[in-house]
């Protein structure tokens, strides 16, 4: 069982509160860090039950997202504690019956194979596109229709006489935060072909496959030798963020059949899905889990490794948007500016709030929709507020690439969203570096 002793630091100074999405939303103590870490202490010392309203409340209007630990000066290792502290609630009440059936669903193959493909064959009539908007029908409409990639770029990106380098130094937010300056080193020297083994997960296999293909193709430009393992599940972190410890060490353990050998590292696109399978050796406790876990890399981690290898210039206004289990549980900051940085032209922005978590957060916006609203709101005011206004909203997760695209819809903004890799692979596609393989 996860522990709650990464709570012990906390001396209750209240550093994390302006860093806490929902507590920035609310204004609710109870919804802020500290709030939360009294609850969970109190629910460790029996002195509150887990059936408590207000314990059940405030917890369960946690992201998860970690933005709190980063600013911690003490080192509360709060994402642990708050494990501890669903692990516990899950035994003593269960879950509810949405969260049950949504968790139920991702835990079979056999079950969430057949209903994404009717949402593959839903989104390829566009009636996603059309039907998206603020509505709640409207804002899963939107969240479909964000999934589907942005192979249409490549005509954005022949615009030509954009007048881009005037706007560029009009840009209060580019001055300040300008990440274009990033060294981008020639293709490296490659003494060697490390094999990689593709994570494929279940949302990333399903309906963002397209992102799987760049990040094949991109990893072989970069001298990797793609392979393939089949036997792969779901990486278990909706059930174990959920406090379902049990399905999730299920998941991991067939995942580590499948993927603890056969290739020197598993690239993972997913930052979610990245988070917990780096932590398979705590949640499987078995030296089999932590070699296991030592190979995983985002596939930002292993571009950067190789420089990336630079591609044909995109002419594109483009935000980049930190995933929370990127940076905040991974602690990857660097590689995926690394990796936009190696598109020549490309203007990247790191615009106010963008290390702030876009309310997603694995089911949390189908469980708390309203919460999950109010939090992404503030984030897509950034985004209408910037000068100039982006083309593109990159980001690392599917969760929330389609949070953030059906927020951009139902606000009316023309900005797209796509995975840091898609920019990347059609910087090669147009720099022709796989016209050999047609
Ligand atoms: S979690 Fe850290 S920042 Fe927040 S109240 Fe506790 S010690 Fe202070
Ligand atoms: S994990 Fe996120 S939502 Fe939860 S308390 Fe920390 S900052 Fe707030």
């Amino acid at each position: 069982m996860a522990s709650y002793s990464a709570l012990d630091p906390c001396v209750h100074c209240g550093f994390c509160l302006p860093a806490c999405p929902t507590y920035l939303a609310t204004g609710d103590e109870g919804h802020s860090p500290r709030g939360r870490i009294v609850l969970m202490r109190s629910l460790e010392r029996a002195e509150i039950s887990a059936h408590d309203p207000a314990l059940l409340e405030h917890l369960d209007g946690c992201l998860g997202c970690r933005g709190c630990e980063p600013v911690c000066p003490s080192g509360v290792g709060y994402g642990q504690g708050l494990e501890a502290a669903r692990e516990q609630i899950f035994q003593a009440r269960g879950l509810p019956l949405t969260a049950r059936a949504v968790l139920g669903v991702f835990r079979y193959r056999l079950l969430w194979r057949p209903l994404f493909a009717l949402a593959r064959l839903l989104r390829a009539t566009r009636l996603p596109h059309l039907l998206s908007g603020k509505s709640r029908l409207g804002f899963g409409m939107g969240m479909l229709a964000a999934s589907a990639g942005q192979r249409s770029l490549p005509r954005a990106t022949e615009r030509g006489g954009s007048g881009a380098a005037g706007r560029e130094l009009e840009n209060p937010v580019k001055a300040s935060s300008s990440i274009n300056e990033l060294p981008v080193s020639p293709a490296a020297p490659l003494p060697s072909r490390p094999s990689v083994a593709l994570f494929r997960g279940c949302v990333m296999d399903a309906l963002f496959s397209h992102v799987h293909a760049a990040t094949e193709r991109t990893l072989a430009v970069n001298g990797y030798r793609v392979v393939d393992l089949a036997g792969q599940v779901c990486c278990g972190a909706l059930h174990e963020h959920a406090g379902d410890a049990g399905a999730a060490r299920a998941l991991a353990a067939a995942n580590l059949e499948a993927l603890a050998e056969g290739a020197d590292f598993i690239v993972v696109n997913s930052a979610g899905c990245g988070a917990l399978l780096k932590d398979y050796g705590r949640l499987l406790n078995s030296p089999a889990a932590r070699g296991m876990a030592a190979k995983i890399r985002d596939v930002s981690e292993l571009l950067a490794e190789r420089g990336p290898r630079p591609g044909a210039a995109l002419d594109l206004e483009v935000a980049y948007d930190a995933p929370c289990h990127l940076q905040h549980a991974q602690r990857v900051h660097q590689a995926p500016l690394a990796l936009l940085s190696a598109v020549p032209s490309l203007r990247l922005h790191l615009l106010p709030g963008s290390d702030r978590c876009c309310g997603s957060a694995g089911i949390y916006s189908v469980l708390q929709p309203r919460m999950a609203r109010a939090v992404l709101d503030s984030k897509i005011g950034s985004f209408a507020a910037a000068q100039p206004p982006p083309d593109l909203i990159v980001t690392g997760n599917p969760g929330c690439l389609m949070q953030i695209g059906a927020g951009l819809r139902a606000a009316g903004l023309p900005i797209g969203v796509a995975h840091p890799v898609e920019l990347l692979d059609l910087s090669y596609e147009k720099a022709g570096f796989y016209d050999g393989e047609r």
